[in-house]
């Protein structure tokens, strides 16, 4: 009988996966190396960090180092998120029991309610809440002290967050997209916690197709020992990985569906370009803010799109990966 589900199995795996340290962290050496100096300060000091805001593309890691950030200051961690916090009593709850120097972590702080949001802003800056006690003319605001507490918010851009709030962290770390040789290391070290045996080809190979993302390597590597335990003799070499990612679907520079959607929604809808974001979004069926913050990042980096005064555009590369041919015009 099975228990859980394997949903739950993943989630769990990837949470057993997670680096515990910041020297157990790979990859990200300015921020880790800007983070040890605003941990050991704060640490020098006896008191709690200034709030810390990350940002960056979802799986590099945003979530493992606020756990981190609270594991090197020796304090508990509490965790919130934007779309969790829909009134401004739903935080006033959560800040009303945080506890001195508790990490407190808010992941897609940019999708908080307007009137929690300013809540945010006294809690943060002033250690208080002003609680409102009533309706209408009879309402009263309570100011609540808090105790210091270390903010720390997630964002997969600092540019979507208000300025006011922006202004209210004391430090800003912005993650970017892992090169092919620190996603190599990545799954070394997920291969030697989960016993599987990778070889030097098979972490090449994987580490190309996951997008600069250690969420996708480790999820990729997950599928890939599925496979040669199904089908080989459990070991993961080039070859094995190839076949696997194949009958998987990930191609060999590892466009997911929505990456390559919005190419060939790109090329076959409006002809390579440009085309405002706005639009691209609606002809795959998405919103906005996925395709700028999770399919863009990795298909401007890949060189397959331009972001332009003008709009989105496909590169000659995007063509050729579709294996379709730029008409004449082509903006490039
Ligand atoms: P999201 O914002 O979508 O939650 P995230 O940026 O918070 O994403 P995490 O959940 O922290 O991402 O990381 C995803 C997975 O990638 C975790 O299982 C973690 O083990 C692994 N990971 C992330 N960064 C690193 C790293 N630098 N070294 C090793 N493993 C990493």
């Amino acid at each position: 009988m099975m228990s859980g589900g394997a949903a739950a199995d993943e989630r769990a795996l990837e949470a057993a996966l997670r680096p515990r340290s910041l020297a157990e962290f790979i990859g990200q050496e300015r921020l880790r190396e800007q983070l040890s100096l605003v941990l050991d300060a704060a640490r020098g000091r006896g008191r709690s960090a200034d709030h810390i805001l990350l940002s960056g593309p979802p799986g590099l890691g945003k979530t493992t180092l606020a756990m981190i950030v609270a594991t090197e200051m020796g304090v508990p961690l509490r965790i919130t998120s934007g779309p969790a916090i829909q009134h401004a009593g739903d935080l006033a709850a959560i800040l009303s029991s945080v506890s001195e120097g508790d990490v407190l972590f808010f992941d897609e702080i940019h999708r908080t309610a307007r009137p929690a949001e300013e809540l945010l802003y006294t809690a943060m800056e002033d250690f208080r809440v002003d609680v409102v006690v009533g309706k209408g003319p009879g309402a009263t605001a309570i100011p609540l002290e808090l105790p210091p507490f270390t903010l720390v918010g997630a964002t997969t851009r600092t540019g979507l967050l208000p300025g006011p709030l922006r202004d209210r962290f004391g430090f800003t770390g912005h993650l970017d997209l892992y090169e092919p040789k620190e996603l190599e290391q990545v799954l070394f070290r997920s291969a030697g916690l989960l016993d599987v045996d990778l070889r030097d080809d098979g972490a090449r190979e994987i580490a190309g197709r996951s997008r600069g993302t250690p969420r996708i390597a480790n999820r990729l590597l997950r599928r890939v020992r599925d496979f040669a335990e199904v089908r080989a003799d459990a070991v993961v070499t080039g070859d094995i990985a190839r076949t696997a990612l194949r009958v998987f679907e990930v191609d060999e520079i590892g466009l997911d569906r929505l990456d390559r959607a919005v190419l060939l929604a790109l090329c076959k809808n409006f002809g390579g370009g440009p085309v405002g974001l706005g639009t691209l979004a609606v002809a795959v069926a998405e919103e906005r803010e996925t395709v700028e913050e999770v399919a863009e990042p990795f298909l401007v980096r890949a060189g397959l799109l331009a972001r332009t005064p003008r709009g989105r555009v496909a590169t000659p590369a995007a063509w050729s990966h579709l294996g379709m041919v730029a008409p004449a015009q082509a903006p490039f």
